[in-house]
């Protein structure tokens, strides 16, 4: 397809930068331009495809429930759903789920889910604590929980009930706790804001803090969930458990899905409360069953601990070569190389033109977020193209 770019710059939003490739197909770590060339895919449909493009596994619930059942609305359950649910409060700290079609919708059921709590047990509180540098997605309410000024600046005003505070500052979410807030949700990892990893102690003293307040913790795991950062909940490696915590990303595998999930004290929806057209729909969440049954029985998250820190020691090394970058951070296998210069976007279409897809996440940062089951071998690859491309940059 030769014209691609001319229909893109016609039919389009200009709402984005893409990349210069036009993907036609993936399977594993792997995507393929309408030319036939063939990229390694550190980037993973944006940490959502766990078990890589394609995997048999997904393809085959896709297309057996297909012939069954794809649709029913919300006004009855469905074997996949109720199925999918079970499986996601054994495995989680959780009692409830709702499913939704997206990170975004999962944050904002989650919020509502808040919301309903404060108006029934905590005096009608509504705000919601939320930190800079996070990302819960682009609907209006979670542009405002975002709080990252350059997603909120063009839509204001924004919808009231959100303060954003500094990340890592148990200090902060005290000072801006009032009478009115009835939770505080933040990712384990910020993914968007940079891969941002908090100290060991941050998360167990928001717990506390919520605790001692009787206001709700969230936890957006839509990121960080499904074993991406080393575990199949971020919250596992920060000894804490939420209230409510949030999925999506990597909980279909690569078909929209999200999900959120609360604990039995908060499960104060009656009917009418809440409800989604496409949420549960059978074919999703078959496919998700299958994906995450796969994930267990495979122990997916204990492999992207292993990789990861196969990943990380390489990264390191590229470290020490190379005097422009400043860090590397990751967990399980969410990772950034930081510089120090704005490059990450001429880092980036250096790796494209060598085969590799990442992510300039930050101006002066790029993201690493592959398929959870790319292997070592793969790894080495992207680490030669990284050195290869750093070996290019001219400081
Ligand atoms: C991607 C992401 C979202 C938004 O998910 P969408 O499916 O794009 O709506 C929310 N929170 C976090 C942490 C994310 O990484």
């Amino acid at each position: 397809m030769s014209n691609w770019q001319e229909m893109e710059k016609k039919y389009l939003f200009t709402n984005t930068v893409r990349w210069s490739i036009l993907p036609v197909k993936g399977k594993g770590s792997y995507l393929w331009d309408e030319n036939g060339t063939k990229y390694l895919d550190l980037v993973g449909g944006w940490a959502v495809c766990c078990l890589g493009h394609s995997h048999p596994v997904m393809t085959k619930a896709l297309s057996e429930q297909s012939k069954i059942l794809v649709q029913c609305g919300p006004q009855s359950c469905n074997i996949p759903q109720l199925h999918l649910a079970e499986l996601l409060v054994k495995i989680s700290c959780c009692n409830r789920v709702f499913f939704a079609n997206s990170g975004a919708e999962a944050n904002e059921g989650a919020v509502k889910l808040a919301r309903r709590y404060g108006k029934l047990k905590l005096n009608g509180a509504f705000t919601t604590i939320t930190a800079y540098n996070s990302f819960h997605g682009r609907t209006l309410a979670m542009t405002a929980a975002t709080g990252q000024a350059h997603y909120q600046d063009a839509y204001q005003p924004l919808p009231a009930g959100f303060i954003n505070v500094p990340f890592n500052d148990i200090e902060a979410i005290k000072n801006a706790t009032t009478k009115d807030t009835c939770a505080v949700m933040v990712e384990p990892v910020q993914g968007e804001g940079g891969v941002n990893i908090p100290d060991e102690s941050y998360l167990k003293a928001v717990r506390q803090w919520c605790d001692e307040k009787g206001i709700l913790l969230i936890l957006d795991e839509v990121q960080t969930g499904v074993g991406r950062i080393g575990t199949m909940f971020g919250y596992q490696q920060f000894g804490i458990e939420p209230d409510i915590m949030t999925l999506a990303k990597g909980l279909g595998g690569g078909i929209p899905i999200g999900a959120f999930l609360a604990k039995e004290k908060c499960a104060v929806f009656v009917p009418g409360d809440h409800g989604s057209t496409y949420g549960s729909n059978p074919l999703m969440c078959a496919t998700s069953l299958a994906v995450m049954e796969y994930v267990i029985k495979n122990d997916i998250p204990a492999k992207a601990q292993k990789t990861g820190l196969y990943l990380i020691d390489g990264l390191v090394k590229l470290k020490n070569k190379y005097p422009f970058i400043t860090d590397v951070r990751g967990r399980g296998l969410l990772a950034a190389i930081e510089f120090n210069k704005d490059i990450s976007q001429s880092v980036m279409a250096a790796c494209v033109e060598n085969g590799m897809m990442v992510n300039n996440v930050k101006p002066n940062a790029v993201r690493i977020m592959p398929p959870l089951t790319i292997s070592t071998k793969e790894i080495d690859e992207a680490l030669a193209v990284f050195d290869k491309v750093f070996a290019g940059v001219k400081v």
